[in-house]
């Protein structure tokens, strides 16, 4: 049986290194979107006709073979190239390489399917790391730099109980391979562990599972389950600032004028897709430090009839960042899936008890419970309580799951159970 866990280590850089680091992660990155540019415009180069973006142009079935999704080819067609390009290792810039090939291989599969997607770009400051172009030890690690290893110090919080001192402390715990990643001045390791146990109750591997609800919405772009808010006040405001400005161009009516409605668009979809990306890894974090297994959110086939109010940017919006949030997760051993969104804002996540009148703009209020909270954090609830609900009918063993708040979790029943974090 075996267990993984990311363990999220706040690292103590020594003098000097910052720059260095920051240097290699870029390197890392210009490897990454080379290898991206490369694999996604394909071996046929395809000119480029006015007023078809390549990058969102729809692949029909007898378009195969245009993307290059095998590592082999595009290690072999990218590796010198970087190699003088770069002062990182062979190790980091096939990493480099293989992340690009992933993304790529998702976004063809997107286009397979029909939808709308653009070419991957990375720009998180981030890396990957092996055992080859690092030295795991269990309170530092030595990482390949453009200047050589760095040894960095773990900054670990004191209780050994919890995540990440837990499996850092544990020497069953191997460590697999790890994200490098820069966020708000600190280096931190998102540390992938894996811990290999013989036993004979084969179901026990997957209990104490639980799964972070993600309720989307017009006021706040995501609430978790977790009680963490993601406001939609920044993007609603470009949002209004992107339609003024379409409006006014409109008026003119020239030539010129529909040109600039489409740089005005390219603009904004960009500065949406930087914010998007960012409330992604904030999930995923949000779900790595709270050791969930799943990130579910609501089907997105019918959201225009359960969120009237969305706009098509919101929708735009909400696509994307599920779609974000599904290959990004991947990497840390979490899964993204999506339930039926039906009664989820009318159901009281407490009793269970359903109707119209328990909801009321942002308040919830269980008119048979009594239950009260924000609405949408109650909706993020019966978004995790919909899945679990799920997977008891998908009879696969008998394996618990539950949803992960705050300082507890949820059964499958609402029942409440204030719980250590772990496993
Ligand atoms: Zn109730």
């Amino acid at each position: 049986m075996e267990y993984r866990r990311t363990a999220v280590i706040k690292l103590d850089t020594p003098k000097g290194a910052n720059p260095i680091l920051h240097e290699t992660v870029e390197q890392f990155k210009h490897c990454a979107n080379t290898a991206s540019e490369w694999c996604w415009h394909g071996r046929r180069q395809i000119p480029v006709e006015s007023g078809c973006q390549p990058e969102t142009r729809g692949v029909s079935s007898d378009d195969d073979g245009y993307h290059v999704t095998s590592k082999a080819k595009a290690e072999q067609a990218l590796y010198d190239q970087l190699r003088n390009e770069t002062n990182l290792t062979a190790n980091l810039i096939q990493k480099g390489i293989r992340r690009a090939v992933e993304a790529v291989k998702s976004g063809v599969e997107r286009l397979k399917r029909g939808e709308r997607t653009s070419r991957p770009y990375f720009s998180a400051d981030s890396a990957v790391y092996d055992k080859r172009s690092a030295t795991f030890h269990r309170d530092h690690v030595s990482l390949s730099t453009v200047d050589g290893r760095i040894e960095c110090d773990y900054i670990l919080p004191d209780d050994s109980e919890k995540p990440p001192t837990k499996y850092v402390s544990d020497e069953d715990f191997e460590f697999r391979m790890a994200h490098l990643q820069y966020r708000d001045g600190d280096w931190y390791l998102h540390a992938s562990m894996r811990k290999v146990e013989e036993s004979d109750d084969p179901e026990s591997d997957s209990k104490h599972r639980t799964v972070l609800g993600v309720d989307l919405g017009v006021n706040n772009l995501a609430v978790a389950s977790t009680g963490r808010f993601w406001s939609a006040d920044e993007f609603n405001h470009w949002r209004r600032e992107y339609e003024k400005r379409r409006g006014s161009l409109q008026q003119c009516g020239s030539r010129h004028a529909h040109e600039n409605i489409e740089s005005v668009g390219h603009k904004e979809t960009g500065r949406f897709e930087i914010y998007l990306h960012s409330v992604a890894n904030e999930l995923i974090e949000e779900a790595v430090e709270y050791d969930c297994s799943h990130i579910v959110f609501e089907d997105l086939t019918h959201i225009r009839e359960n969120i009237p109010k969305a706009t098509w940017q919101h929708v735009w919006a909400f696509r994307r960042l599920y779609e974000y949030v599904e290959y990004k997760a991947e990497e840390y051993g979490v899964e993204a899936v999506q339930v039926d969104p039906r009664n989820t804002s009318k159901r009281c996540s407490t009793c269970g008890f359903t109707h119209s009148d328990n909801r009321s703009g942002e308040a919830f209020c269980c008119q048979k419970c009594g239950y009260e909270n924000h609405a949408d954090y109650n909706a993020s609830k019966n978004i995790g309580l919909q899945y679990l609900r799920r997977r008891q009918n998908a009879d696969d063993g008998g394996a618990s799951v539950d949803v992960r708040l705050n300082r507890g979790t949820l059964n499958v029943n609402g029942e409440y159970s204030s719980t250590a974090l772990g496993s």
